[in-house]
């Protein structure tokens, strides 16, 4: 059979077995190592034989991520339509570096750039980039913020470099994510970071954040951007799944001020539910953002009235993966993307109180919005054996986290194929173990 009909066969019946097989990996490392790690031959195979290996080969070592008990991290699962819109994608194989080189590409993510603006509620007049995740749409937006807090005191940092340049203090709230800390370090900006949420003349970048890694907590938009934009401070928000909550009327409040930000970074492969590469970065001044981006060769073509997406994208040569953003977009509409949101949060709320409710466990974060945490027996060893118990039942995936000191278990729910079936299956595991 043809290896595109194999790959078909193969990954509906993956995705058929997600409700019953096991949530975490079954295979060890050396089972794994065994299985993959075959001669290199000199002639190749055939392709059918090749797909058909591999899925074999792979076997118990696909975590269940796809499916509707996997609240370790923020995750999320394939939309139907974006999972076929990326697997056309492939079949494309189009470059969506410029215009010239897949018109359909670039005009694709100029369509979907702007329902995502409308969407998180995001300036109109903010340009974009569809990026790899958030880890490089901070890079993207943190690479304009230098350009522009530099920029406002005559250095022209593409040009120069940061040798001799004025000093940029980062102020970062706590308990950021650790992929702000390395955009900036990446950036050449380190690891100097200021708690101290007070503002005053220096070239200064802010980063905020829209959802924090295990309550799901806000900063107060409102009160702080206002503050630091009396000095221009450049602030930046940090939003990988918290920045959806401009989409549901529902959590909407949680982001009032957000829109007078500069910079905005989050997730398509989060909690849109679109496949893994997927971020989006947002920039409310499109000068500083195509300045720190832009590289013009003479061997391109360009196209003044298209959107050449090297102007905006830190890559150079890029997958088009505004297909997926667009089929997910479309297929869930306003309606369904509020309705994914509100539902998680949802789930997350039933599933922190459900555990946190069973014998020797205790809630220690209520979701503000799809992230809990829960704690068990008021101690940290066996808090996580009970993690590992649950792991091991293949019932559900949980993970551990070290929160003000204590050792807890994180729940996360952002995957469109959570049901309300799941969340009951899933304290009857931890009740089973708490027994
Ligand atoms: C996941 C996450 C990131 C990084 O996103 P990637 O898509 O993994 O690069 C940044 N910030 C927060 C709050 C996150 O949850």
């Amino acid at each position: 059979m043809a290896p595109l009909d194999r790959a078909k066969f193969h990954a509906e019946r993956f995705l058929d077995s997600l409700a019953e097989a096991p949530v975490g990996a079954t295979a060890d490392l050396e089972t794994l190592r065994s299985s993959l790690k075959l001669p290199l031959t000199d002639a190749g195979l055939p392709a059918a034989q090749v797909i058909d290996e591999l899925v074999a080969a792979c076997e118990g070592g696909i975590v269940g991520s796809a499916g509707g008990r996997f609240y370790a991290w923020v995750i999320g699962g394939g939309t139907p339509a974006s999972l076929a819109a990326d697997w056309l994608t492939s079949a494309w194989d189009q470059n969506a570096g410029v215009y010239a080189a897949s018109p359909a590409a670039a005009v694709v993510e100029e369509v979907a750039g702007a329902w995502l603006k409308e969407l998180l509620h995001i300036p109109t007049k903010a340009s974009f980039a569809f990026v790899t995740g958030c880890q490089m749409a901070h890079v993207t937006c943190l690479a304009a913020a230098r350009h522009a807090v530099l920029a406002a005191r005559g250095w022209d940092v593409e040009e120069r470099g940061l040798n001799g340049a004025p000093a940029i203090r980062i102020v970062v709230a706590p308990e950021s994510h650790a992929t702000v800390d390395k955009a900036l370090r990446l950036l050449g900006m380190g690891r100097g970071f200021d708690l101290a949420m007070e503002f005053d003349d220096r070239p200064t970048i802010l980063c905020l954040r829209a959802g924090e890694l295990n309550t799901g907590a806000f900063d107060d938009f409102a009160e702080i951007i206002p503050r630091a934009k009396q000095h221009n401070v450049w602030v930046h928000i940090d939003g990988a799944f918290g920045l959806w909550a401009a989409a549901s009327p529902k959590f909407r409040h949680l982001m009032r001020g957000a829109e007078q930000a500069d910079s905005w970074a989050t997730d398509g492969h989060k909690w849109l539910n679109v496949p893994y590469d997927s971020g989006y970065a947002f920039v409310r001044d499109p000068e500083a953002h195509r300045a720190s981006m832009t590289m013009k060769t003479s061997y391109l073509i360009y196209d003044d009235s298209a959107r050449d997406q090297i102007d905006w994208n830190p890559e150079f040569s890029r997958r088009a993966r505004g297909f997926a953003t667009y089929a997910a977009l479309r297929e869930l509409g306003r309606g369904g993307i509020a309705n994914l949101i509100e539902r998680s949060c949802a789930h997350a709320s039933a599933l922190v109180r459900g555990i946190g409710s069973l014998p020797n466990a205790e809630v220690i974060a209520s979701p503000v919005i799809n992230q809990g945490l829960v704690r068990f027996y008021n101690d940290d060893s066996r808090t996580d054996q009970v993690i590992a118990k649950a792991v091991a039942s293949g019932e559900c995936f949980t993970g551990g986290v070290t929160f003000r000191g204590k050792r807890c278990m994180r729940i996360s729910v952002s995957n469109w194929r959570t049901t309300d079936a799941d969340v009951v299956r899933t304290i009857e595991a931890f009740r089973k173990i708490l027994l």
